[in-house]
């Protein structure tokens, strides 16, 4: 699939740009004052598979917190910085491998020179993070209100702005709650800069309704070719963003996490309960990291082409299964006993 070519960051031990593969991160919910949640669910997020996590740092407290913080954490930690240039610099000397701060909002050159030389000291990048919600008055009255140039221009200052101090260690995120304006604005700055992008649709919504449209607005822009870390928004347990971003990464080819699964719908044809065992077999594999693609068809429609095609896979019958392994049937086996089967096989390839 086509990538854009960008410029290439470090982000502690995870690289950011085209030469790596798309990252996924995610942002904690918790106090980051209380260190002790901070670092329960930064654990959680990485035993669920993210690989840079940001933490909110409103004042002070959490900036040093953040000593802590970074020192408990197995992945590189963010520091999401607004309005006060003190806080990303306490952050930086704290240890955090990048900040996420928007230029133009930290006060004059001087006070954005300082924030930028100790990013440079210690080796770190700056993320710009511009939100279609809180653009400059100036822009909106502009561009009659929120549009792609509207955004794009508003990341151009803030890029400026660390460029005319030396630095490139850029990252560029565009957010916006809508699909098509978030889509217009990234193809826009992709004609202006080489920066990476971090790609996101902010403020998405719940989990139902913000994993489809995430999903809608990731696959576009990844479909493009733009996108190098991705953080999926969704309120509620982050874990859940990190899920849903390594599926899209996987739908899309992108990236391999753990097995592929393949399994029908179902219909009139089917004569055993195929949701059962899809379920059941998808849960008790959670976490093995194979390279495989699993079927779980439904009758001998499409069962057997699908299971055929894939590692290994069942294609149903009445109460019982066909089990095909490398295109092979390798046995029949009762509805009861097919996710053991299923399992012990999947477990020795
Ligand atoms: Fe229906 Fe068979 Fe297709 Fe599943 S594989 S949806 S049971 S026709």
């Amino acid at each position: 699939m086509f990538r854009r070519l960008t410029r290439n960051v470090m982000v502690g031990n995870v690289g950011i740009g085209s030469d790596y593969p798309i990252s996924i991160q995610s942002m904690t919910n918790t106090d980051t004052r209380d260190v002790q949640a901070t670092l329960e669910q930064i654990r959680k997020l990485t035993e669920a598979g993210c690989e840079i996590v940001r933490v909110a740092v409103p004042d002070m407290e959490a900036a040093e917190a953040l000593k802590l913080i970074v020192k408990g954490s197995e992945i590189p930690v963010v520091a999401d910085i607004h309005f006060d240039y003190r806080l990303a610099l306490e952050s930086i000397k704290n240890g955090v491998s990048k900040v996420r701060i928007n230029p133009g909002n930290i006060g004059d050159k001087h006070r954005v020179g300082e924030v930028v030389s100790a990013a440079k000291d210690k080796g770190i990048p700056i993320r710009i993070g511009v939100n279609g919600g809180s653009l400059e008055k100036s822009l909106l009255e502009k561009y009659g209100g929120v549009t792609g140039a509207a955004i794009v221009e508003s990341a151009m200052t803030h890029i400026d702005l660390l460029e005319s101090c030396n630095f490139e260690d850029i990252i560029v995120a565009l957010k916006s709650s809508d699909i098509r304006l978030t889509c217009e604005a990234y193809a826009l700055l992709a004609d202006r800069c080489n920066y990476p992008f971090h790609i996101g649709l902010t403020e998405a919504g719940t989990a139902f309704r913000g994993t489809i449209k995430s999903s809608m607005a990731m696959g576009s822009l990844l479909m493009n070719g733009y996108g190098d870390t991705m953080r999926i928004s969704l309120t509620g347990d982050p874990v859940q963003e990190v899920k849903v971003g390594r599926e899209i990464l996987k739908s899309l080819h992108l990236r391999q996490f753990g097995i592929e699964f393949v399994s029908c719908p179902t219909c009139g044809r089917c004569q055993l309960n195929l949701e059962k065992i899809a379920d059941e077999l998808e849960t008790r594999l959670e976490g093995v990291n194979k390279p495989i693609t699993v079927a779980v068809m439904g009758c001998a429609v499409n069962g057997p082409g699908e299971a055929k095609e894939a590692d290994i896979g069942i294609a149903g019958g009445k109460d019982s299964a066909l089990l095909f392994k490398k295109g092979e049937i390798v046995g029949k086996y009762n509805e009861n006993e097919i996710v053991d089967v299923l399992y012990a096989e999947i477990m020795k390839l």
